[in-house]
């Protein structure tokens, strides 16, 4: 976007991060990130050494990336990639009001590509330069904004429970301090995933409580300066109540990639079975690449394996599944079990007869005959 809209948002002044280089490594690090080890002091995550901050100065980075959009060098018209979808609603809020002819509390959605020039890449896809964010801004009347703050924060946390699956004892809120507010917000508190990276004590064992997600109350920060820099009208006339107000803005605002991550680590399990590790994805069916899996148990028997891929076809129609014969049924099951497939539709000799199959659950192991016509019912709805 371009440049007036950031100087708008305040992103070109307030959204940096503040580094220090380590004396000893030279390697340069965020210091919000470092382990205080006194006044002025912090430790090194990389070669240990004491960085003293009265001695090492802190400067201050932007993190936006700055990119030329003129044909010509000595006549620069500077844009930004934007570092968060937010902005992108905001200068687009009375396009959708006027247009969809919505009254307040209007919800206005959005995923896509957010890019920050972090210091710090990396720890597999939690911290990116390029990544994929998903925001809702929820325009409010101000005399409701800290009611439907609070409950987006307990809606968002059940989310993450209820809808993707994760454990209760892996998520946490957290809410910040008037300190690290960040410069548009009047309150936020971050949905925290214990990742699992090394702790910060270095042992191996533990994982780190990081931000999953932001739910911030933006006031009318955003609305306001817009209006005041493009000098054009962004308030809401409430037409019951005869009044005119700038609304303010609750956000959630989620990473895929750091959802991804979080659904991965906490679903990955490594079980004993049979003195050999099973590696199992505990995903909830909705995410499963597969729902499930049509395997035939010998695939030199071509009216078998007809009979398995009739069934596969017939499935596949309503659900996600895969037909697999590459190998032998142990060495398949195990194979949708790291995939996290809920369930392995397994064709025999017998099921040519009897017209029945096997259908093995993922995570029990449990195996039961079912009827080859009541099989999706049997997935799809437990009976
Ligand atoms: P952090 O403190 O970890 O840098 P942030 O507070 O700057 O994160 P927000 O500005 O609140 O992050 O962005 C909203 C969401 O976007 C985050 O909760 C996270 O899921 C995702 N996100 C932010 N920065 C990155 C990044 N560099 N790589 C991957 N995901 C990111």
């Amino acid at each position: 976007m371009q440049e007036g809209v950031f100087k708008a948002s305040g992103h070109l002044e307030g959204f940096s991060d503040w580094l220090v280089d380590c004396p000893g490594c030279k390697k340069r690090f965020r210091i919000d990130k470092l382990d205080k080890k006194g006044e002025s002091e912090y430790q090194c995550p990389e070669c240990k050494e004491i960085i003293n901050t009265q001695k090492n100065k802190p400067r201050q980075f932007n993190l936006m990336l700055k990119t030329n959009m003129s044909a010509t060098e000595d006549e620069p018209y500077y844009a930004y990639l934007r570092p968060e979808t937010a902005q992108g609603i905001f200068v687009n809020f009375i396009n959708v009001l006027n247009t969809t002819n919505k009254k307040l509390p209007l919800g206005i959605a959005q995923i896509g590509k957010a890019f920050r020039n972090e210091v710090t890449t990396g720890s597999f896809v939690f911290r990116m330069k390029e990544f994929e964010q998903m925001e809702i801004e929820y325009f409010v009347n101000p005399a409701d904004a800290a009611s439907y703050y609070e409950s987006w924060v307990r809606e968002r946390f059940d989310f993450y429970i209820n809808k993707i699956g994760l454990r209760k004892e892996n998520l946490r809120l957290r809410k910040h301090e008037k300190d690290e507010l960040a410069h548009y917000a009047k309150a936020c508190t971050d949905i925290e995933f214990m990742f699992p990276f090394p702790a910060k004590d270095g042992s191996a064992s533990g994982g780190c409580w990081s931000e999953l997600e932001g739910i911030a109350n933006r006031g009318d920060f955003d609305l306001s300066e817009h209006a005041r820099v493009s000098k054009k009208d962004l308030m809401y006339f409430d037409s019951e109540k005869k009044e005119k107000f700038t609304p303010y803005v609750i956000e959630p605002s989620a990473g895929v990639d750091r959802t991804f991550f979080a659904v991965l680590s906490d679903a990955y399990h490594e079980e004993e079975v049979q003195g050999k590790t099973r590696v199992v994805l505990k995903i909830k069916p909705e995410l499963a690449p597969y729902r499930v899996a049509v395997l035939p148990l010998l695939k030199n028997r071509p009216e078998l394996v007809e009979l398995a891929k009739n069934i596969f076809y017939d499935i596949k129609k309503r659900i996600p599944a895969i037909y697999n014969d590459t190998g032998a049924i142990g060495k398949l099951y195990r194979r949708q079990d790291e995939v996290g497939t809920p369930f392995c539709v397994t064709v025999d000799v017998d099921s040519l007869g009897d017209g029945c199959v096997t259908v093995r659950e993922r995570d029990s192991m449990r195996q039961e005959r079912v009827a080859k016509e009541k099989v999706f019912d049997f997935i799809e709805k437990g009976n």
